[in-house]
């Protein structure tokens, strides 16, 4: 199996600068990505149509880092079409559709685990940004649980389960409802939230409401919590939640739950930032309190900062983080080993500029041990 000089994590604006960096400086790399396109996190969170703005932040000049990834105010579906010809142009060397799991240091490398395979590489560059999917927190494996509707056909004829009480479950519900009432399917949709309240917008709820109203076979399950993830006899992945327990005077409990098939199982419970990541993988992190700003202030209770060194190198040697992952601040160790909380703001030239100082980091050090 190859060695990479450097795994990068995550096809963002941040991952693509430092594959074309790397290249560039002839490392040799490869990115992994969770999503099935480039630029899957703004794809994702961008609505459609809007500017992408080149801003460049505070105190830097231009010109942007690396002119193809450079978005001047175009609709985020031309950036995501020119930031694709730029992939092929520099062809860019790309795994869709494989989402990090660990990180495990080996004698000389690391071993990088995805869902599917593993990978070896001499550094990694954790460039996956700040929307790390909330976890189910249930007991067993529920990682083929899908974080949104790619297909909704993909559910015609089965019952589906979408989990959480906001507004993009919400829209969810409705549009499966929508699809299923529209090819004659009548198995139902169920709505489910660990809570009894659903909190939606007025016109979210006005779209659901039209939808029951057109005879859409939405059930509304409250107060209903993931519990396990499970392979049964026949081999089919699914998903238990519990929906009613009952207590008995002896302290007995009666439980009512219900099982689907993960393939139609749909999580649309939020996102959080990198901190539970970093320190699954063991990088350092401190709290506000703990690290005092250029103001003489101290952060804000609660909050996490990823403590990095020179070349946005972590604690752990070999591996390091960028743009949208380390924002809005980190901490840095001073020459003197003192810790100042740095600001990062979160835009795309900062990520750009982050992946080439990263790998710049990485070819000065092994041209050192070469
Ligand atoms: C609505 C909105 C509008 C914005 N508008 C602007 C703007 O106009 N101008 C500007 O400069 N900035 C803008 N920003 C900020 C800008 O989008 C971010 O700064 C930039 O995308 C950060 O790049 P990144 O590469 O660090 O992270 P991301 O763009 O988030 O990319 C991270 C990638 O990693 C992948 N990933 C995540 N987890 C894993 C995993 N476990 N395994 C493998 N892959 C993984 C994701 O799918 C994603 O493709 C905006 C942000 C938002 C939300």
């Amino acid at each position: 199996m190859d060695i990479y000089d450097v795994v990068i994590i995550g096809a963002g604006p941040g991952g693509l600068a430092c594959a074309i960096k790397a290249k560039e400086l002839g490392l040799t790399y490869v990115i992994l990505e969770k999503g099935t396109s480039v630029f899957q996190g703004i794809i994702d969170s961008y609505p459609k149509g809007k500017k992408v703005y080149p801003t460049i932040p505070k105190g830097e000049t231009g010109p942007f880092p690396i002119e193809d990834l450079d978005p001047s105010h175009e609709p985020v579906e031309k950036y995501v079409a020119k930031i694709n010809a730029c992939v092929e142009k520099h062809k860019i060397a790309i795994q869709l559709g494989e989402d990090l799991q660990d990180i495990v240091k080996e004698e000389k490398d690391f071993r990088v685990v995805t869902g599917q395979n593993y990978y070896r590489a001499s550094n990694v560059i954790l460039a996956f940004g700040r929307n790390i999917p909330v976890d189910l927190g249930v007991y067993g494996d529920a990682k083929t649980v899908a974080r949104r509707l790619d297909n909704p056909e993909d559910h015609i004829g089965a019952s589906a389960l979408v989990l959480g009480g906001g507004n993009s479950a919400a829209d969810i519900v409705a549009a499966l409802s929508k699809v299923k009432r529209t090819a004659d399917d009548d198995t139902p949709v169920y709505w489910a939230h660990r809570r009894e309240q659903f909190k939606v917008d007025k016109g979210v709820a006005r779209d659901l409401g039209e939808e029951i109203l057109l005879g859409g076979n939405i059930r509304i399950l409250q107060g209903a919590i993931p519990v396990i993830g499970d392979v049964d006899k026949d081999g089919v992945d699914r998903l238990l939640i519990g929906v009613r327990s009952v207590d008995y005077d002896d302290g007995m409990k009666l439980h009512q739950g219900m099982s689907f098939p993960m393939k139609h199982v749909i999580a649309c419970i939020g996102t959080q930032g990198p901190a539970p990541v970093f320190e699954h993988l063991g990088l350092r992190q401190l709290s506000g309190a703990e690290v005092i700003g250029k103001t003489g202030r101290a952060g804000k209770a609660g909050s996490k900062f990823i403590v990095l060194r020179s070349g946005l190198q972590t604690s752990i040697e070999g591996i390091y983080a960028i743009g949208a992952a380390i924002s809005p601040a980190y901490v840095v160790i001073q020459e003197d080993g003192t810790l100042e909380r740095q600001k990062h703001v979160d835009l795309i030239f900062t990520a750009v500029s982050d992946g080439v100082q990263a790998i710049e980091e990485i070819a000065r050090r092994k041209s050192k041990t070469s």
